[in-house]
């Protein structure tokens, strides 16, 4: 058999590569480091963590991160048992160690007789002669294959920074104040009806809300990650700072909208949340994108009439990563849909974070093996963290207003109310129960790789 070529052997492509090797697939591993490096790796290591050292919360009951922490641990990952190996105390969170970490799974994939590594960068796409292949260069892409890959998906499908708004759980709105309502009432179907949700504000809220903008702590780009905005996307806070104005002019215009609650009222300005998923669960801030601090940013949103309750499945953000359209170019197996022989994995698929990247890394890495041996694999079910995020990439999220996504609970079909509304706690664990088993049913379908020794 020819070997499976992975190409970028980061979080997403060491986990691909352990995940071949360990059915009996071989490997090319290509890695541009330590010859070509990156403004944010520091070392010639495989799965450098480039800026914190910690996988998240841990609790696999209670938390989306916690469980595919858990989903990955019952496929025997790399990644995790290297987390696991070398983890430091951080209360409920996974602290890792971070340089045995990299060196622990350099090491695994170097010494393993399936594992060739080849050193240096690639700039072309994988050809089909090849064989299977797996792209899994991550947000600091290089710029030739990044070049490469743009000039296959058309450049507007290829994303060089993300202009992540925050985006918050549906059921968490306080919908006795926010209604729905696309501006000028666009729309026919029941889908457009619910596009968008809207939050009024009236003078005084406006002006504080302007306030709270202004003086919110914000984050810096780092060194080297050359600082660019786009018309179209800057941060929610420099708009404010271009005139006290402008927001009501721009993504907070309140015209074509009538309060359902109190129509005689005009709004002075009016925030609007898209829908984000097509569940309908989760729903964006429209135009806020913004580098205020994590801490400052709930605070902040949590001003806007009828999001004072609201529960953000993640909050925004703005950073230098590369990544591609993935509902429109990639197939429910993360294919290429005009280069099947190619699939892509870990954050340039649009997943974001150290254990999503793994995780999409670890799919990838099983899918190839399976069609590598002409096997067809059940669909991973959505029920699963796996499969919600792998289902949201792929089809569920809105193509057109894409960006990368952290894994949540909104992303899971609901769990079936037993005797009436659960309490949050009650229903995280419901979602987690039936992960697990859904989990462990699907990996039973397919070949189970050897523990890392
Ligand atoms: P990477 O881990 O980046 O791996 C990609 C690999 O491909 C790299 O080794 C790279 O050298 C190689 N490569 C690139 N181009 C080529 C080429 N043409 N040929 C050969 N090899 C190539 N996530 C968190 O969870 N927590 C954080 O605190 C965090 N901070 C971040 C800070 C910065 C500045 C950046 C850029 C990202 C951060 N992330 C963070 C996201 C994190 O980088 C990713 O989630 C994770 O590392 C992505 O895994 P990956 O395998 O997709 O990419």
């Amino acid at each position: 058999t020819k070997p499976l070529h992975i190409i970028g052997a980061g979080m997403a492509g060491s986990e691909a590569a352990w995940q071949a090797v360990s059915a009996g697939i071989p490997v090319v591993l290509h890695e541009m480091r330590p010859h070509i490096g990156t403004f944010a790796h520091q070392t010639g290591n495989f799965a450098e963590m480039v800026c914190s050292n910690s996988f998240r919360s841990d609790d696999d009951e209670q938390n989306a991160v916690g469980l595919l922490h858990w989903e990955m641990r019952a496929a025997q990952g790399l990644v995790i048992t290297s987390a696991d190996r070398h983890a430091l105390p951080a209360g409920s969170a996974l602290g890792i160690d971070r340089e045995p970490f990299s060196e622990w799974i350099t090491a695994q994939l170097r010494n393993h007789p399936l594992v060739t590594v080849s050193e240096g960068e690639i700039t072309a796409l994988p050809k089909p002669e090849d064989g299977l292949a797996i792209i899994a260069t991550g947000p600091l892409t290089s710029g030739a294959l990044a070049e490469a890959i743009a000039a296959e998906t058309g450049a507007e499908a290829l994303a060089f920074f993300d202009a992540i708004a925050p985006i918050v759980h549906a059921d968490t709105v306080d919908m006795s104040v926010a209604w729905m309502q696309s501006r000028y009432d666009k729309g026919e179907t029941e889908e457009e009806r619910t596009a968008y949700m809207n939050c009024p504000m009236n003078r005084a809220q406006y002006e504080a809300f302007i306030d709270a903008l202004l003086e919110a702590e914000k984050t810096e780009f780092r060194e080297g990650e050359t600082a660019k905005y786009f018309d179209g996307c800057l941060p929610i806070e420099v708009m404010a700072e271009r005139g006290r104005e402008t927001l009501r002019h721009g993504p907070m215009k309140p015209i074509g909208l009538t309060n359902a609650h109190k129509p005689d009222e005009k709004a002075y300005a009016v925030v609007q949340l898209r829908r984000d998923n097509k569940l309908g669960t989760l729903y964006n801030i429209v135009g806020f994108q913004t580098k205020m601090k994590y801490g400052a940013q709930a605070s902040v949103f949590r001003m806007i009439p009828g999001l004072e309750n609201a529960q953000f499945a993640r909050l925004g953000g703005i950073h230098r990563n590369t990544f591609l359209n993935s509902p429109t170019l990639l197939d429910a197996e993360m294919r290429l849909k005009s280069r099947p022989h190619i699939r892509f994995a870990g954050q340039i698929t649009g997943v974001e974070g150290y254990v999503e990247s793994t995780a999409m890394g670890l799919l990838a890495g099983r899918l190839a093996v399976a069609e590598l041996r002409g096997e067809r694999l059940p669909p991973v079910p959505e029920t699963t963290a796996m499969g919600a995020l792998v289902t949201h990439i792929t089809g569920g999220a809105e193509a057109k207003t894409f960006q990368p996504m952290n894994v949540n609970f909104g992303l899971f079909p609901p769990v079936e109310a037993k005797g009436g509304r659960r309490g949050r706690k009650d229903r995280y664990k419901a979602y987690t129960d039936r992960a697990k088993e859904d989990w462990q049913a699907w990996l039973n379908s397919a070949a189970q790789p050897v523990e890392p020794a």
